[in-house]
């Protein structure tokens, strides 16, 4: 049983701030930005390629729903919305959900990519537009 089912079931104790039937949010314990909150499906999906789109449209409205209250309650200078799926990609907790973290002038959160468009041709580009349409 992962710790957000644990959290569902009240078995552990979180800052819960959104619950309805299939979805719960609540404030992540590490408080990466002040007001970070994680959104997550009741269901266990481990991650975004189990999800169906009842579930995703549905999440999705809470992402928005509560973004728009941590706007209004914290006033911050920005918000980023965040999701990792699998080990790769910085994912610790298999049980799906979604980081909101309001962000400030003056906070300490990293999110960095470095700039390849010069590694890759028009040829490769339209290639690669090509294999991800071919895979729908
Ligand atoms: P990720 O690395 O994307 O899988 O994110 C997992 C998140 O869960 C991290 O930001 C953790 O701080 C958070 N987390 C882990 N345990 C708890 C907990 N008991 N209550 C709230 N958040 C938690």
């Amino acid at each position: 049983m992962s710790i957000f089912t644990k959290i569902i079931n009240r078995e552990i104790e979180s800052n819960i701030v959104y619950e309805d039937d299939l979805v719960i949010a609540f404030l992540d314990i590490s408080q990466a930005t002040y007001g970070h909150t994680l959104v997550v499906p009741k269901k266990p999906y481990e991650n975004i390629f189990e999800l169906d789109d009842e579930i995703a449209g549905h999440l999705y409205k809470v992402v928005v729903k509560l973004s728009k209250a941590i706007k209004k309650a914290l006033k911050p200078d920005g918000l980023n919305i965040v999701n990792n799926n699998g080990i790769a990609a910085g994912q610790s907790v298999f049980h799906y959900h979604i980081h909101i973290l309001p962000r400030y002038e003056d906070d300490d959160y990293i999110m960095f990519g470095y700039n390849h468009f010069e590694d890759y041709t028009k040829e490769d580009m339209t290639k690669l537009k090509d294999l991800i349409i071919e895979a729908q």
